[in-house]
C-alpha cells in the first residue's frame, strides 16, 4: 500500500532488537484517515470470502480491525489481556509478547466467537507470529473457521509470515519490512 509505505519511510524509526516505532500514526497517536484507508484495503482484499467476523487483539489491533469491520459491515471481536469482572464465559490462551518480553494470559468472550464464525484476523504488526498463533488457538477452541489474516505491517525477517503461510493460512500484509539493519528501514 503506497500511502502506508511512504508514511513508514517518512515517520518510522528503528529501535534496538528489530522493533519498528510507528508511534506517530499507529501506536501512540493514530491517523484516522490512514486507518480508514487500511480498513478499506483489507475490505477489498477479503471481499466475497464469506467472512462473518473480524478478530483482533488489544490494544493496537483494534483500530485497523474496527476500520476493516466498518468497510465490511462486520462485527469486531477482540481478545483481551485482562478479564474484566463483567465478562462472562471465556476461551483462554497464552501469548508471548515480543515487544514487552513477557507472557500474557489472554481471553475472548465465548459468546462472540463460535463455530458459526468465519474469521478474518487483523493486527497492526506481524513479527514472530505469537499473537496470531494465540488468536488461531482461540478460534480452534471455538471451532470457528479461519478465512485469513491481515497485518498492517509485516516484518518478513522475523519469520511469522512464513510460518503462517506454510501452515496453509492466507496472509495479507499491507506493508512488508524486509530489514531494520543499521537503523535503516527497508521495504519490499
Ligand atoms: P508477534 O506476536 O507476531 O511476534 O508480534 C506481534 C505483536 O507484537 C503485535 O500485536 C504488535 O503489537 C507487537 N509488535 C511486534 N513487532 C513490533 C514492532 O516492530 N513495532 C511495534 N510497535 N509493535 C510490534
Amino acid at each position: 500500500m503506497e500511502l502506508l509505505n511512504k508514511r513508514i519511510l517518512q515517520d518510522g524509526r528503528c529501535l534496538e532488537g528489530g522493533i519498528l516505532k510507528v508511534n506517530s500514526f499507529i501506536n501512540e497517536q493514530m491517523d484516522p484517515e490512514m486507518m480508514s484507508h487500511i480498513g478499506q484495503e483489507f475490505g477489498k482484499l477479503y471481499a466475497n470470502c464469506g467472512v462473518t467476523k473480524i478478530m483482533t487483539i488489544e490494544a493496537s489491533g483494534i483500530a485497523p480491525a474496527i476500520m476493516t469491520g466498518l468497510y465490511m459491515h462486520l462485527p469486531v471481536v477482540f481478545v483481551k489481556k485482562k478479564k474484566p469482572k463483567t465478562m462472562g464465559e471465556t476461551l483462554n490462551t497464552t501469548v508471548h509478547s515480543f515487544t514487552k518480553d513477557r507472557n500474557y494470559n489472554v481471553c475472548v468472550s465465548k459468546e462472540f466467537l463460535t463455530s458459526k464464525d468465519k474469521v478474518l484476523i487483523i493486527d497492526d504488526f506481524l513479527a514472530y507470529g505469537n499473537a496470531a498463533k494465540g488468536m488461531l488457538d482461540l478460534a480452534r477452541q471455538a471451532q470457528a473457521k479461519i478465512v485469513g489474516l491481515g497485518f498492517v505491517i509485516e516484518k518478513t525477517f522475523q519469520g511469522g509470515g512464513e510460518m503462517l503461510r506454510k501452515a496453509g493460512y492466507r496472509v495479507e500484509s499491507l506493508a512488508e519490512v524486509t530489514s531494520l539493519d543499521d537503523g535503516k528501514i527497508t521495504l519490499k
